[in-house]
Order: structure tokens, then sequence, then C-alpha cells
């Protein structure tokens, strides 16, 4: 009966499914399953992991630092911002927009969400008693921003804008033009979420921005392109201050030793991610051009490893009953706020994962 109401209010949470749990349900074999589902990389994570994790087992009934300076330093010099101006995450990214809103959010306060997106932003600052005012990405305008649906939400009780660019699940990019916008009519925090902007041309990287504005925080993850969801390292850059703030609040061990051996070791590997960049770009072109040839399918362009697909003739729930049978995972989004029922997410796989896929579809399509 103490349970607070607005937890009372959300639903089981359901996440992208596992190549586990199709293999159970459809009694598939892993190795066989193809997951085209939670935007991944599928070459995984720097091959020199393994031996550095080793290194650091008989450390492990140690407590890590917070953030050790070894892992602020090679972060730093990857996104060439000072490390003062970075807060990093035990939980991925989900923990840094956890952090934000800890650190904003007073009774009373709102949050800006254009839609659809990604959709942590709003269970985060639901959480925290946030009012969620809903923006829009225009369906009519292959998903433009509509900024002004933006500008009008914002009043002086708005804490947080949440960005997110590439979008996700559309996969274009906001127009830099309209994100300075934003920035230049509020004081509130504005989010740039760039979980997959090493995937997005590179003259687009706003990091930087994080550093120009003070009401600007980049979002940034260890989860894509670095091939580390499994092991949740996200991050921030943003003003020392805010660094400062959200580090008296944020779960204080939540980084693992392995999580910060995992991230050092990544960023040193810089052959190995410059390769995973340009494949992943050539894996999403692979399955852009590749869905195009289906005439039943919209297949929208993306600056990310995933590409959005419009379905004229099924609805997704079918279109994504049809391929678990043969074991492939995409993501069905219709759990998405403002989407409706006929859109899938498509990840991209290794490309003979996506040759695969492609020739699996001629069955249902
Ligand atoms: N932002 C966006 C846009 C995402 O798509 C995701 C993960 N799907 C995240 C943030 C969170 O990433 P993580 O917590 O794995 O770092």
């Amino acid at each position: 009966d103490k349970i607070r109401d607005i937890v009372k209010q959300f639903k089981p949470y359901v996440p992208g499914k596992s190549k586990e749990e199709i293999a159970r349900k459809y009694g598939i074999k892993p190795e066989e399953i193809i997951k085209l589902g939670s935007n991944e990389n599928p070459w995984g994570p720097s091959p020199k992991i393994k031996e550095e994790i080793l290194k650091e087992i008989p450390k492990l009934h140690q407590y890590p630092e917070p953030v050790s300076p070894e892992l602020l330093e090679e972060l730093s010099k990857f996104l060439d911002v000072p490390k003062e101006n970075i807060i990093v995450g035990g939980d991925g990214a989900d923990e840094v927009i956890d952090t934000i809103m800890r650190t904003f959010i007073d009774k009373g306060d709102n949050v800006v969400i254009p839609i659809p997106t990604f959709t942590q932003y709003a269970i985060s600052a639901k959480i925290y008693g946030a009012e969620i005012r809903y923006a829009k990405f225009d369906k009519e305008k292959d998903f433009q921003l509509d900024v002004e649906s933006v500008l009008n939400n914002i009043d002086e009780r708005t804490k947080v804008i949440f960005l997110c660019t590439p979008n996700n699940p559309t996969g274009n990019v906001i127009d830099k033009k309209d994100i300075e916008k934003i920035i230049n009519s509020t004081d509130a925090l504005v989010v740039i979420d760039h979980a997959y902007i090493e995937y997005a041309k590179k003259e687009y990287d706003l990091t930087k921005w994080a550093l120009k504005y003070d009401n600007v925080l980049v979002l940034r993850t260890f989860s894509k392109v670095f091939g580390l969801a499994g092991q949740r390292i996200g991050y921030g850059i943003t003003n020392e201050k805010i660094v400062n703030y959200m580090m008296r609040v944020k779960p204080i061990f939540s980084l693992t030793r392995l999580s910060q051996i995992c991230a050092i070791t990544a960023l040193r590997d810089k052959e190995f991610f410059e390769k995973c960049v340009k494949d992943g770009i050539k894996s999403r072109e692979m399955l852009y051009e590749g869905l195009k040839k289906f005439k039943d399918l919209k297949v929208y362009p993306s600056e990310a490893n995933y590409v959005l697909v419009e379905l004229k003739t099924m609805t997704s729930k079918e279109f994504c009953e049809e391929l678990l049978k043969r074991g492939v995972i995409v993501r069905d989004c219709s759990s998405f706020d403002g989407l409706g029922d006929n859109y899938v997410r498509i990840s991209i796989g290794t490309f003979e994962e996506n040759e695969r896929f492609l020739k699996i579809l001629e069955e249902i399509v």
C-alpha cells in the first residue's frame, strides 16, 4: 500500500529481445539466431579486452575508484575535451540520464521530449516526478524535428530538453540551427543524445557544444560502436559545475573495475574502433539498399547503426513474429510513443548476417 502512485502507473519494463529468450521459445540454437534488434555492434568489443580483464580479476575484492584517472585521461584525449567536463555512468548512458533527473528535477518541473524517440527519457523523468511535455519529430516530413513544438512547450519550469540526434528510432539527425535555436531560447539543460554519433557524418558531431554553451550536456556511450552494451558504460560531457553537482548524487560505485578496464582498452584500440565505424556504416548502407528493393517497405535514410522501416501491408507485430519463427530478431517499434503499429527498426548485422536476413525477408514480404 505504501508504493508510490507514480510507480503503480508503470507497466512492466520490456527490453529488446535477447538471443537466449528466442532460443528457448522457438527451440533454435542461439548461434543460429540473427540479432538485429538492439542497435549493437555485431563485431563485438575489442579483442584486446580479454587479456586486460584477466589482469584485473585479482583486484575484484577491492572497491573501484568512482572513475579512474586513466579512463578520464583516455576519454579526454578521444573527445579532445578537458577531463573536468566528463562524467561517466556505470549503467550506461541510462545512468547519466537518471543522474540528470536526480540533479535537476524538483516537484512541479517539466521535461520536454520530442517523440518518437528513445523511451528511457520519459521513464526516468516520470520516476522523479517531472511532468512530461511531448513535442514531435514530424512523421509527415520524414521525422524532421518540429522546432516550434519544442519551443512552445518550454516555460520557466522546464528543466531538461532531450534532443536525440541521430534520433532513435528514426535514424535522422536534427538540423544544427534548430538545436542552436532551442539552446538559445532557454536556460534549461539541453541534452544532446549522441549515442550513435560515430555513425553520422564527422562534421555533424556536436560534442564540443558542451563547452561552448553552459546549458548543454552531450550524452555518449560505449554500448554502440565500442561493442560494450553488455558492460554498461556511458558518459556525458558538460560544464564543470554541472559535472560536480551530478557527481554528488550519482550511484558512486556503479562503474565497476571491469567496466573501467573495458572502456580504457576499447579507447586505446584505435584500429579496431576505426574498422567498426567504417564497417558499421557499410553494413547500414547494405541494409538500406537491400531493404529498398522490397516495394512494400518504406525505408528511411539513417545516420546511425539501424534503419527505420515502415510496413505498408502488415503490422509490426505480424512482421516481427514471422521473423522470430525464422530466428531473426528486429525491433517492433509499436512501443515507441508517437509512431503507430507498422514500423520496425532494423540494426546492422555482420555482412553475412545481413545477407541471410535479406534472403529470409523474401519469404515474408
Ligand atoms: N540513448 C539512446 C538514443 C539509445 O538508443 C540508448 C540505448 N539504446 C541509450 C541512450 C542508452 O545506452 P546505454 O545505457 O546502453 O549506454
